[in-house]
């Protein structure tokens, strides 16, 4: 229900007991209604069961793709949403083939791996190659020019949870610049070990992009314990033989799209609020945590704030698509709406675990509205960071550009269990932590998008 604002009330008592109540700017609703009927939100496991069951795994560009964009139109609509659309754009789509790699010598047996996205492809029948060991990214980066050619580099940098996910940006490198730098000094493949912290027969996929005037070679993921597997052989001293069948296409213009829904605002000079997440997923699971608890998380909160009545600034949902390949939706929403006024940005991105820490980059002047909101998710456990939020790759450009942020960080500590893996599947979601990201957002957002101090830029 909603409370007597204390403006209207002065009004009713100024103007005399049958003045009407005049309209005035909407103030932020009673954070502990809001978030009390947030706990119990059932929106979010609506959607993002559907969206893992209806639709499953979703690449960028491909027509999974395509009906997670149907899907998430129809169920925006249905819930309530305005001015609900695809906004479509083309793209360059890496499509994976077989993965396959057989250890020849000294001890014949099958390994566990998942090409990186924008692998180079093997011929049909594969290739054959020494390994060569490096037992860290900045080991492969020390090796001679040409050393390794025609030689298939191995890189484990093994990675240690974290609660931020702070070692993702660490170790991660191996993953984002060791392909190419194996390329460079003429390895025809690359095997690194997953860049994930599970003890699972699990690769773990994900993008990397060629350094400028790097011809791609074969690179993949191979699960943490099957590296495991692969270091142990090497270090008993005999060269181990390697057969490697990576096989996958580049498609050209392959079309792709962000799928956008609205909380209208009452005060369209306010400037936008944008809660954004990611549609797409990789292929290997069916993209639970990655993103589909996101995109259910923004669009349960945006209802929550709306249940109160319209808010003063609009909540655009942004459900960008290709974020995993490089962020081609990111760019095409800026494109799309760069020079509209957008007052805050805030993505969720990192899987479906309690929000336990708020961070902001607000303009100067800003901390009265920064103490309300850390006084509205106090009581959900979430501490106020110190760090400046940075956002994620949905709304970088928007970031980029100035608006201000706020990252409601999610406890990443099995997150990297999970990402990119054929076990990002629903099973994994908690419903209770879950329940808890849709309070924490619906408080935040409700703060934002009635603050009454001027926010944002255009
Ligand atoms: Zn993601
Ligand atoms: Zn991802």
């Amino acid at each position: 229900m909603q409370k007597i604002r204390p403006v209207t009330l002065a009004t009713l008592l100024i103007g005399g007991i049958f003045a009407l109540p005049i309209p005035v700017a909407a103030a932020p609703k009673d954070s502990a209604a809001i978030r009390a009927d947030a706990l119990k939100d059932t929106v979010v496991w609506d959607f993002t069961e559907g969206l893992t069951t209806e639709v499953g795994p979703r690449p960028a560009g491909t027509p999974q793709e395509a009906r997670a964009r149907d899907w998430a139109v129809a169920r925006l609509k249905a819930l309530g949403f305005s001015n609900v659309r695809a906004e479509p754009y083309t793209m360059p789509v890496w499509v994976r083939g077989r993965d396959e790699a057989t250890i020849v010598s000294p001890f014949p047996q099958k390994l566990v791996l998942a090409a990186l996205g924008n692998s180079g492809s093997t011929p049909d029948k594969g290739i054959d190659g020494e390994v060569v060991y490096f037992p860290t990214l900045a080991d492969l980066e020390a090796a001679p020019a040409d050393s390794l050619k025609g030689k298939i580099a191995f890189v484990s940098h093994g990675m240690a949870a974290t609660q931020d996910g702070s070692s993702y940006g660490y170790f991660g490198a191996a993953r984002r610049q060791g392909p190419s730098i194996a390329a460079r000094k003429g390895a025809i493949g690359i095997l690194i070990r997953s860049i994930g912290t599970d003890h699972h027969r699990m690769p773990h996929t994900g993008v990397q992009m060629w350094a400028d005037g790097v011809t791609p070679i074969p690179a993949a993921a191979l699960s943490v314990p099957d590296a495991e597997q692969l270091a142990r052989m090497i270090a008993r001293g005999q060269p181990v033989k390697l057969h490697l069948v990576l096989t996958s296409k580049m498609l050209k213009d392959q079309p792709s799209g962000n799928v956008i829904g609205e909380i209208v605002g009452t005060d369209p000079a306010a400037g936008v609020v944008v809660a954004a997440c990611h549609l797409d997923s990789w292929d290997q699971g069916t993209g639970a945590i990655d993103d589909a608890t996101g995109c259910g998380i923004a669009a349960a909160a945006a209802l929550h704030v709306a249940k109160a009545g319209a808010p003063r600034r609009t909540i655009r949902v942004l459900m960008a698509g290709a974020e995993e390949v490089g962020g081609d939706g990111a760019r095409a929403y800026y494109k799309a709406h760069g020079t509209e006024k957008h007052a805050l940005a805030m993505e969720s991105d990192f899987g479906a675990d309690r929000v336990w820490r708020v961070d902001f980059k607000l303009p100067q002047g800003h901390d009265a509205l920064a103490g309300r909101i850390a006084a509205a998710l106090a009581p959900l456990g979430v501490g106020k960071g110190a760090q400046e939020a940075g956002g994620g790759a949905d709304i970088a450009p928007l970031v980029k550009a100035g608006v201000p942020v706020i990252d409601l960080q999610q406890d990443g500590t099995r997150y990297f269990d999970l990402h990119h893996t054929p076990d990002d599947t629903l099973d994994k979601v908690d419903m209770a932590q879950l329940q808890q990201n849709v309070a924490a957002w619906a408080v935040t957002l409700d703060q934002v998008a009635n603050a009454s101090e001027t926010l944002g830029i255009n």
